[in-house]
């Protein structure tokens, strides 16, 4: 059997995995570095595979880059603020130099002030921060210049999936891949994503490695006429609200804004959700965004993952796939039809929706939750809770169990790593490539 030695290996080719390689290639001379992933090369992936390949699940997602230490990840529980700041920015330079777009939104001072104050005055809280949107349809194009930027620096693997990491006298010496290969390494850096968190928890389980617990962010896909929140996008593109539900004390939150935008079908392993894109070209006349509940469960119950997917799968029980409703009719009891929804004020844009009823999907204390947050909503910008409103479900947010790791994101293992979406340490763009940045920093350090 082949087996062959490397200075660095890498498993995962998303935002966490490329930035590791490419900071291992551009600030160091003739390491060689092999890069492992399970799906396409950038060049024969396709919708069908949203999660795998080339780019990782960030391929065809609305490319937003949260230039934010609050929002996107939990990397400020690994790094102080100055040095997560600048490691923020080093990665944000470097999708401007691939190709993002040279304008943030979010800047205007003032305008953000005022939006505060009324989103207090609302009881809500408004979380700002820079935004740099890349657009769905720029995406492929910035990918495309990572990649090219990487040929012939990295060896690269795809259609090869990593089944087992190999570590002798507790430290990192390398991958075995599905069909047998083995190739050596004393640092890997494993950036599998939100796909892969459950082979990594059983790298986890079989390494005998301590994990803690996330939460899981069960929720609805909110479209109102863009108009309603115009006030608000304009200003800061993405308008993060939080809210803490009076009934249950719940942490609610929106997420995912997109002015202008697309509500989308979302295919998961035997289940689908519902999310939303906005194109940079391409504009709707409705804007949507997510209400998720956040809920952290405790001992004895440890399967949040399998809690979300249950829901999930209960709405493509009773609807075929993603129900939508008004909220009009969710308020009254009833479910809604495709006569009432042509009969409200708003078109939907995803039109693979069945009309029906998601409070028999939903648990009550989220429903309670949900309406809630739109009462408080639309204290903030009046008309979103309109009984037009459309209400799409269900949209889950899962994150991974996270491994212990170090502050430079090591594991209990001597120099095996964990990065991205699926060591629960990130759940955005930028943040997923900042945590490749911090291992590889890392490894090139010990090497
Ligand atoms: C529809 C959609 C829209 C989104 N929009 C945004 C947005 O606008 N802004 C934002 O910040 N974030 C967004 N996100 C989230 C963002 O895409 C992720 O946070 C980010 O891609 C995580 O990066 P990652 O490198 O950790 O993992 P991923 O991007 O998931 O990449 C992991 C890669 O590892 C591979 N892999 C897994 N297991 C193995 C294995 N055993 N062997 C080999 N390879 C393996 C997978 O195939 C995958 O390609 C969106 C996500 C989706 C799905």
């Amino acid at each position: 059997m082949a087996v062959t030695d490397y200075d660095c290996i890498i498993v995962g080719a998303g935002p966490a995995g490329i930035f590791a390689a490419l900071e291992i290639v551009t600030k160091s001379e003739g390491k060689k570095v092999l890069l492992v992933e399970k799906g396409k090369d950038l060049a024969g992936r396709d919708r069908k595979e949203i999660f795998s390949g080339w780019g990782g699940a960030g391929t065809y997602s609305d490319g937003k880059l949260n230039i934010s230490r609050d929002v996107g990840g939990f990397l400020n529980e690994y790094k102080a603020p100055a040095e997560l700041d600048e490691l923020l920015a080093y990665a944000d330079g470097l999708y401007l130099k691939y190709g993002a777009p040279a304008e943030i939104k979010g800047h205007d001072r003032e305008a953000v002030v005022k939006l505060e104050e009324a989103a207090a005055r609302a009881g809500l809280r408004l979380i700002s921060f820079p935004i740099r949107h890349i657009g769905t349809d720029r995406c492929l194009g910035l990918l495309k210049n990572l990649r090219a930027e990487l040929e012939g620096k990295v060896d690269m693997l795809f259609d090869r999936e990593v089944a087992e990491v190999i570590t002798a006298n507790g430290a990192a010496a390398g991958i075995r891949t599905l069909d047998g290969a083995e190739f050596r390494s004393d640092f890997i850096i494993l950036c599998p994503g939100r796909i892969g968190a459950r082979w990594l928890q059983e790298v986890a389980r079989k390494n005998g490695l301590q994990t803690d617990n996330n939460p899981v962010d069960i929720g609805v896909r909110v479209e109102v006429p863009a108009t309603v929140l115009s006030q608000v996008t304009d200003v800061v593109h993405e308008a993060k609200l939080t809210y803490n539900s009076r009934k249950f004390d719940d942490p609610v939150r929106t997420f995912c804004m997109n002015p202008y935008g697309v509500v989308v079908k979302e295919r998961n392993a035997g289940f689908c959700t519902v999310n939303g894109h906005s194109y940079s070209v391409r504009k709707s006349e409705n804007t949507n965004f997510a209400i998720l509940v956040s809920t952290v469960f405790t001992e004895p119950f440890r399967e949040p993952i399998a809690y979300g997917e249950y829901i999930a799968k209960l709405a493509n029980l009773l609807g075929g796939g993603i129900i939508v409703q008004r909220l009009g009719d969710l308020l009254h009891g009833r479910r809604s039809t495709a006569d009432r929804i042509k009969r409200g004020a708003l078109k939907p844009t995803l039109q693979d929706a069945t009309p029906g009823d998601l409070s028999f999907v939903l648990p009550y204390r989220y429903v309670s939750d949900i309406i809630e947050m739109l009462e408080a909503l639309d204290r903030f910008a009046p008309g979103l809770n309109s009984p037009s409103t459309l209400l799409y479900g269900v949209e889950v947010k899962f994150y991974s169990l996270r491994p212990r790791l170090t502050g430079a994101l090591e594991t209990e293992i001597k120099n095996l790593f964990a990065a991205g979406d699926g060591a629960g340490v990130t759940r955005g763009i930028l943040q997923a490539s900042v945590s490749g940045v911090i291992a590889a920093r890392e490894a090139l350090k010990r090497m």
